[in-house]
Order: structure tokens, then C-alpha cells, then sequence
């Protein structure tokens, strides 16, 4: 357990490391950040910054000796650097996390080995495969790169059997995983935080729309039945545990009807703090960051809580942010500028939290 006064190391400089170093200051904890670009928006916020590369080893190990914990706030973060920072200090969540969930096929992989229902998948590393990937899954399917895709890109919608070698060629025939297309009826997310001691406290079960597949809208609570809200944190409690995780990872979840039941499929995971979050800053009693910081401190979690009857976190992207005064005097509505300077398009520039106050 650290004590107040202590210093948590984030990789990366982006506005989740930004918003983890808000929510630490109030528990009295200092947080390091560490990333390769001078301009990160998370430096305004912080202690104490790094600017070098995840590869240069001496400036990995200075962090090191700095900091009382490392942890993280993108799953991207190379192999190599995760393992050479467990040399020297504490890295939480375990990076083992990451071989899992930088690779979509080995997430799917987990899921499935867990008796976790998702999209019927299979692996795509040549034509062959491709072929009985499409017969196995059927169309349409979607064809995703295993690594590095986020907001849609590093994926391609196929209608036709006939355009899967045209969709592989556009993903430069890098392995891929071919996935059926889900008809959902609506997309959701479970915050789940786990700490040192295997205590789990999720989040109310989060409805996200997304606009051209970025998140646009999360909104709490989701239209889903009590028992389906009891599934998807189950569904996500297990992952947590499968991993012996410690932080706060985002679980996305299509729901579907299937003989008039729903049900959930698990898409994807993310071993950090997640946008569909965001709006526990606002609308709940603990924030999904402060959440993460408590357990990678090896603090007690809190119960969490909604305030209000209704939640609803809105992001602005690319020029949305430039219209503040709109926000401002709105009623129950909390503002959050990342401060990344001038806005380009498909950015995540910032977002707000409506809260409809109520029990
Ligand atoms: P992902 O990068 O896997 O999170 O996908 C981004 C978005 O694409 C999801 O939030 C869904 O809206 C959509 N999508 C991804 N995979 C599928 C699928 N197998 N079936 C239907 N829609 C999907």
C-alpha cells in the first residue's frame, strides 16, 4: 500500500493519463508521466514529466527509480519497454494483460477459452483461411487487423463473399481476424475495477453510440434489463479475474436478441481507463479514475454509486470544442477541455457530463 505523498508513474501523455493525475491529487498521491511527445496534454497536470522514447532504456530506468508504481493508460504500450520497467519497480496492471489484448485474435482466443460468448471469429493469416473464415462465419463479417486498430480504422465491412480478398488486400494482408457481423441492438461497456486484494467494483452498465466509429454518446443508465445489467458485469468480473488484474479495465459489449432473450457478446477489452467512463467523473460518487489510481496504490476501492437518475457524457471532437460558452451555462453540465491545443478533425478534444439529479 502506498503511502499519501507517494508518486505513480503513467505511460503515456494523453488526457486519460491526464485525468488519472486529477483524480490522484485529492488522495494526496503525485503522478510522473512518461511519454515520447513534449507536447502531451497530461504535462499540464502533473508532478513530474519524462519526454524520451518507450525504447531508451536509461530514461525508462530513471522513471523507475522515481516512481513508486508504473502504470498505464494505453494497451500499446511495446512489449520490450513493459518488461524492462517489472525489472525495476512495480507495473500494474501486470503487463501479461498486454500480449492478450494488443492482439485481437488472442483476445478473442481468452474469451472463447473462458466460455465467454462473442462474434464468431477465426484467424486470417492467408487466403485459405480467409476462404473458410467466411464459410465458418458467414457475411457480412467484418475483417480487423489483429494490432494496432482503434476508431474503426484497421478494419473493413465485407458484404459479399466475393470482396474478402479485395478487403484483406486493403489491410495490406496483415494477420487479421474475420469476425461475423453482430445485428446488435445496442452497444455497452462495463467499468470494472479490481484491487490488490481481488475485491471487484463495477460501474452501471454504459449505452455508447458511436458516430463514425468514434464514440460520440455514453449514457447511463443503458435501455437493458436488470438481469441483462447483472450479466454484463458478471461477464465482466470474470475477465477481470481470469486476468488476477489490478486497475480498471473497460469491457465493450454488443447486446443481441436471440429467441426473444438478450444476451451480451464481449468485443473488445481495454486494460485501462476507458472513454465510455468518462462520465463517472460527474455522475458518480467515485470516478472510474480514481478507481484506478486507488488500486494500483493498493488503496481500497470505493462502492460506486450514479448521482442522478440519469447520466450522459458527450464527446467533442475536432472543432466541438470550440464552442465552450455553450456548455458552460447549460444546467448540471460539467465541461472537460483536454487542453491538446488546436483541434483536428476526428480528435478527441474534450468532453461534457450532463447529470439529471434525482434518486
Ligand atoms: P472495435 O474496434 O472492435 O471496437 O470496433 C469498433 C466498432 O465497430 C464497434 O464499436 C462496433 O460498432 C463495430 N463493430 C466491430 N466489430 C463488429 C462486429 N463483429 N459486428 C458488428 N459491428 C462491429
Amino acid at each position: 500500500m502506498l503511502n499519501p505523498g507517494a508518486t505513480i508513474g503513467i505511460l503515456g501523455g494523453g488526457q486519460l493519463a491526464r485525468m488519472l493525475a486529477l483524480a490522484a491529487a485529492p488522495l494526496g498521491l503525485k503522478c510522473h508521466v512518461y511519454s515520447p511527445d513534449k507536447d502531451s496534454c497530461a504535462f499540464d497536470v502533473v508532478h513530474a514529466r519524462t519526454v524520451a522514447d518507450y525504447e531508451d532504456e536509461q530514461a525508462l530506468a530513471r522513471f523507475a527509480e522515481h516512481v513508486d508504481v508504473v502504470t498505464y493508460e494505453f494497451e500499446n504500450v511495446p512489449a520490450k519497454t513493459a518488461a524492462f520497467l517489472t525489472q525495476h519497480t512495480t507495473v500494474l496492471p501486470d503487463p501479461h494483460v498486454l500480449e492478450t489484448t494488443q492482439d485481437r485474435l488472442a483476445e478473442k482466443n481468452f474469451m472463447h477459452d473462458l466460455g465467454i460468448a462473442t462474434a464468431p471469429f477465426a484467424a486470417v493469416h492467408s487466403a485459405t483461411q480467409l476462404a473458410e473464415g467466411i464459410a465458418k462465419c458467414g457475411v457480412p463479417a467484418v475483417l480487423k487487423t489483429t494490432r494496432f486498430g482503434y476508431d474503426g480504422k484497421g478494419q473493413v465491412k465485407i458484404e459479399r463473399a466475393e470482396e474478402a480478398n479485395e478487403a484483406w488486400r486493403t489491410l495490406r494482408h496483415a494477420p487479421c481476424i474475420l469476425e461475423g457481423f453482430v445485428k446488435f441492438r445496442r452497444e455497452v461497456s462495463v467499468i470494472a475495477a479490481r484491487d490488490a486484494d481481488g475485491k471487484v467494483e463495477c460501474f452501471e452498465v454504459t449505452e455508447n453510440e458511436h458516430r463514425d466509429h468514434i464514440l460520440h454518446i455514453s449514457k447511463v443508465p443503458a435501455k437493458v434489463s436488470v438481469e441483462l445489467a447483472a450479466e454484463a458485469r458478471r461477464v465482466a468480473t470474470r475477465i477481470v479475474n481470469a486476468f488476477n488484474y489490478v486497475g480498471v479495465m473497460g469491457v465493450e459489449m454488443f447486446v443481441v436478441s436471440h429467441k426473444s432473450e438478450e444476451h451480451v457478446l464481449v468485443n473488445e477489452v481495454a486494460p485501462r481507463v476507458h472513454n465510455s467512463g468518462h462520465w463517472t467523473i460527474d455522475g458518480a460518487t467515485v470516478s472510474q479514475f480514481e478507481q484506478h489510481i486507488r488500486a494500483v496504490a493498493g488503496w481500497p476501492l470505493a462502492k460506486p454509486q450514479p448521482l442522478g437518475t440519469r447520466v450522459e457524457m458527450i464527446n467533442l471532437i475536432g472543432d466541438e470544442v470550440l464552442d465552450p460558452a455553450r456548455w458552460l451555462t447549460a444546467p448540471n453540465t460539467a465541461l472537460h477541455i483536454y487542453g491538446k491545443g488546436a483541434p483536428s478533425p476526428r480528435r478527441k478534444m474534450g468532453h461534457v457530463t450532463r447529470v439529471w439529479p434525482g434518486k
